[in-house]
C-alpha cells in the first residue's frame, strides 16, 4: 500500500481495519478447531459409526456453547448458512405457520437490515401485509409505535437489537413483553449485538433471535436462529432430518465449530470488550466533532454499540472519503457495506430524517477488541488532513459557504 506522508497522520505499515460491524476477522482459537475440524477423520455427523458420532459431538459441543451464550437451551438452537438465512427462515417461517390461524400481518421497522426488510418484501408479493413502522431521529424504534400497529391478525414482530448502522440499541424487552401480551410472535435480528452486548434471550422474552459468526470473530458463511421451545417457525430449508428435521442440509461442521468457540471466547471476555471498545469510540466522537467543522454523529449516543462511530461531514461525498482513507490504508465503510454497491443514499440514515445530500457523505467506523487506541488516534488525524483539503475541492460544500455568506451579508444590510 502506497501513502503520501504529509501533516500528523504518518505512513502505516499494515492495514488499520475499522469496519467490524460488515465482518471480523476470524480469531486464531476458532481457526485452530475448524482445522481440527477439517482436518480429522470428516465423518457425516448424521452417519452412525464412530467417525459420524465424533462429527456429531463436534456439532453439540458448539450447540452447548452458542446456547450458553445466549442463556437458551441446546434444543432451541439451529444452525444455519448465516445471518441472512436465520432472518429468512424466522420471518418468512413465521408468516408461513401462522397463516394457517388466520394471520397475516407482520410489523418491523423501516431501517431493518436488508434480509429482514426484502424478506417482509416478498412476503408483502404473496398476499402478505406489513406494517414499517419509522425511527425516531435519534435512531430508535417506539414501543408506541409497536402497540399502535398491532392487529387482531398480526403473526409477528420483528425488530432489530441493534441497527448495524447506526448501532442505537432497541427496546426489544418492552415490544417483546407488548408481543406476548397479544399472542403474537417476536423475532430480533441479534447479529450485531451478538458478542458485543450481553444478549440474554429469557430476560429479552424474545421467541426468536438470528446470529452470525462472521460479526464476533468466528467464519463466514454460518449462523444460528434460537427458536424458544414450542415456537415452530415453518422450515424454509427442506431436506433430511438435520437440526431436528428442522433445517436440512449436512451441517457445516466446522464453521459451526468455529463460531461456537468464537461466541464462547467473546462472551466470556465481553465486559472488557465493551470498556476497550467504548474507549476508541467515544475518543474518536469527541474528538472528529470538536476539531472537524459541521460534522455531526448519526444516531443517539446512547444506548449504543460500543463500537460503533457514523459521522456526516457534509459537503463531501462518502465514496471520496472513503478512498482517502484506502490511501492511508484505513478500512471503513460508507453507511453501510451492503450498500457500497449502489450510489442510493442509506435507507437506515433516510429513516432517522438525515438530509439525502448529508446521507451521501457519511462514514461508518466500526471497532473491534483487535483496534488500539492508536488507530483511534491515527484515524482522526487522517480525517483532520482529509477532511479540510477534499472540502476546499468540493463545489458543493464552497457553494454552501457561499450561501451562507451572502445570506448574513443581506441580513446585515
Ligand atoms: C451482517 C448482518 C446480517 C447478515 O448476516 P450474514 O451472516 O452476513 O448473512 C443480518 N443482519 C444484520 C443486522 C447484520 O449486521
Amino acid at each position: 500500500m502506497q501513502a503520501t506522508v504529509n501533516g500528523s497522520a504518518s505512513l502505516p505499515e499494515r492495514v488499520i481495519y475499522l469496519d467490524n460491524a460488515a465482518t471480523t476477522p476470524c480469531i486464531p482459537e476458532a481457526l485452530a478447531v475448524m482445522v481440527e475440524a477439517l482436518s480429522g477423520p470428516c465423518g457425516n455427523p448424521s452417519s452412525h459409526y464412530s467417525i459420524g458420532y465424533e462429527a456429531k459431538a463436534v456439532l453439540d459441543a458448539a450447540r452447548a456453547q452458542v446456547a450458553a451464550a445466549l442463556n437458551a437451551q441446546p434444543g432451541e438452537i439451529f444452525f444455519t448458512g448465516g445471518g441472512s438465512e436465520a432472518d429468512n427462515w424466522a420471518i418468512k417461517g413465521a408468516a408461513f405457520t401462522r397463516s394457517r390461524q388466520g394471520k397475516r400481518h407482520l410489523i418491523t421497522s423501516a431501517f431493518e437490515h436488508h434480509a429482514v426488510l426484502h424478506s417482509m418484501r416478498s412476503l408483502e408479493r404473496m398476499g402478505f401485509e406489513v406494517t414499517y413502522l419509522p425511527v425516531s431521529p435519534e435512531g430508535f424504534v417506539r414501543v408506541e409505535d409497536v402497540a399502535a400497529a398491532i392487529r387482531p391478525d398480526t403473526a409477528l414482530i420483528s425488530i432489530m437489537m441493534a441497527n448495524n448502522e447506526i448501532g442505537t440499541i432497541q427496546p426489544i424487552r418492552e415490544i417483546a413483553a407488548l408481543a406476548r401480551e397479544h399472542g403474537i410472535w417476536m423475532h430480533t435480528d441479534a447479529v450485531q449485538a451478538v458478542g458485543s452486548i450481553p444478549v440474554d434471550v429469557k430476560e429479552l422474552g424474545v421467541d426468536m433471535l438470528s446470529l452470525s459468526g462472521h460479526k464476533f470473530g468466528g467464519p463466514k458463511g454460518v449462523g444460528a436462529l434460537y427458536c424458544r421451545k414450542g415456537i415452530w417457525p415453518q422450515n424454509l430449508i427442506d431436506g433430511g432430518g438435520q437440526e431436528s428435521r428442522r433445517r436440512g442440509g449436512t451441517e457445516n461442521v466446522a464453521g459451526i465449530a468455529g463460531m461456537g468457540k468464537a461466541l464462547e471466547l467473546a462472551v466470556k471476555d465481553l465486559e472488557h470488550r465493551m470498556t476497550h471498545e467504548q474507549q476508541l469510540r467515544d475518543y474518536v466522537i469527541d474528538r472528529v466533532l470538536k476539531s472537524i467543522p459541521d460534522a455531526r454523529l448519526n444516531g443517539a449516543r446512547a444506548p449504543r454499540l460500543p463500537g460503533n462511530v457514523n459521522l456526516s461531514f457534509p459537503g463531501l461525498e462518502g465514496e471520496t472519503i472513503l478512498l482517502d482513507l484506502d490511501m492511508h490504508g484505513i478500512c471503513a465503510s460508507t453507511g453501510s457495506a451492503c450498500n457500497s454497491d449502489s450510489l442510493d443514499p442509506s435507507h437506515v440514515l433516510l429513516s432517522i430524517g438525515v438530509p439525502e445530500e448529508i446521507g451521501h457523505g457519511s462514514m461508518r467506523f466500526s471497532f473491534g477488541p483487535q483496534n488500539t487506541m492508536e488507530e483511534a488516534e491515527y484515524l482522526c488525524s487522517v480525517l483532520e488532513e482529509i477532511i479540510p483539503r477534499r472540502r476546499a475541492m468540493s463545489c458543493m460544500w464552497l457553494q454552501s459557504e457561499n450561501k451562507a455568506r451572502s445570506f448574513s451579508l443581506k441580513g446585515e444590510n
